[in-house]
């Protein structure tokens, strides 16, 4: 059935920007596909990347490793958030490996399954997930493939970045592993000290600009397009949308359309959200509803009912717009788009 609004994906641009990332960082690149693939389609990143010669994927949950179905034998899954006590079923079934974050996961994964490989995060200074670096006995007797650790302020220039580096490279020398992995998109842009083995980017795939290192390299993967519900003249001194927040001070020529904050364009882009149609610039006129916005579509008066627009969602400028993360802004993305991979 027809949709009235899709997300265009670029296959060859998430491809493109994977190699960025794997040339910048000088190793293996992995990839997260987590919140199906950041939005955009978990199994279709997938596929894309490993065609393109990836092989190593993450996801936090059992459920979204069930959800890939079948993936190729010679691919890791790694599943972030570990065997927590409802996880052991799942964790015996698929062949995704477990990211053991705790002591208790680490002896339920020996209870389980002691001769199985798994992956371990060890905190250095998040706080998040991880084990300790003064509990690292426990990790005696596991089968490690690959020890991580994560960065929390990756994207700034911020002191924990060398803390945590630092902090990783001792952890390295006193647990075994296959590989050693620590840095995601933001940690790749600070350079190869952070590279390890393998690198984990998730944003910067989709063509999010962790740091300014990244622009000019990284591709904008996803385009948002929405139909024309309505086209309408708003008359001088009327109003337009919910609370009567734009007033129009001459006749301006509004297009209704087919998106709103139900969508994932949320009530940050009121008033300040774009829409083009080519490259005549549409503003977003008011408040976003549920399901609608209205833009101003002066620079094109000859637009009707039925004709797509592409709404502005270059990532670093729609998270200056809006006010949103460039990671809010992609895993948003709502389950009425029609995602059309190209
Ligand atoms: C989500 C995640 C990543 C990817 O992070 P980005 O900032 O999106 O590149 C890497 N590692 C871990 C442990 C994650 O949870």
């Amino acid at each position: 059935m027809h949709r009235p609004l899709r997300l265009i994906i670029d296959r060859s641009a998430l491809i493109s920007n994977w190699r960025w990332l794997a040339a910048r960082a000088g190793v293996a690149s992995g990839a997260a596909i987590k919140a199906d693939g950041y939005g955009l389609g978990a199994r279709e990143a997938l596929r894309a990347l490993y065609d393109a010669g990836c092989r190593d994927f993450f996801v936090s949950t059992w459920w979204e490793a069930r959800e890939l179905g079948a993936i190729p034998s010679d691919a890791s899954l790694m599943v972030l958030h570990g065997v927590g006590p409802n996880d052991v079923d799942a964790a015996l079934a698929l062949s995704a490996r477990p990211v053991l974050n705790s002591p208790e996961q680490v002896a339920r994964w020996k209870e389980i399954a002691p001769q199985r490989p798994c992956d371990v995060m060890v905190d250095t200074g998040m706080n998040r997930l991880g084990v300790r670096v003064d509990e690292l006995e426990v990790l005696k007797g596991l089968a490690i493939d690959t020890l991580m650790s994560h960065l929390a302020c990756a994207d700034e220039d911020h002191p924990l970045n060398a803390l945590q580096l630092k902090r990783f490279r001792e952890v390295a020398v006193q647990v075994a592993a296959q590989r050693y992995s620590l840095a995601n998109s933001a940690g790749i842009c600070l350079g190869v000290d952070y590279a390890f083995d393998l690198v984990r980017p998730g944003l910067a795939l989709y063509g999010g600009i962790p740091r300014d290192e990244a622009a000019g390299h990284i591709q904008q993967v996803a385009q948002v397009e929405a139909q024309i519900v309505q086209r309408r003249t708003v008359r001088a001194g009327e109003t337009c949308g919910y609370g009567a927040t734009f007033v129009a001070e001459t006749d301006t020529e509004a297009a209704i359309l087919n998106i709103g904050y139900a969508d994932g364009y949320l009530r940050g882009f009121s008033a300040r959200g774009r829409a083009f149609a080519e490259d005549a610039e549409l503003p977003v006129l008011g408040r976003v509803s549920m399901d609608l916005i209205a833009v101003d579509c002066s620079a094109d008066p000859a637009l009707r009912e039925g004709d797509w627009v592409r709404l502005d969602y270059d990532l670093p400028w729609a998270s200056a717009a809006s006010g949103l993360s460039q990671y809010e802004l992609l895993t948003g993305l709502g389950g009425r788009f029609e995602r059309i991979w190209r």
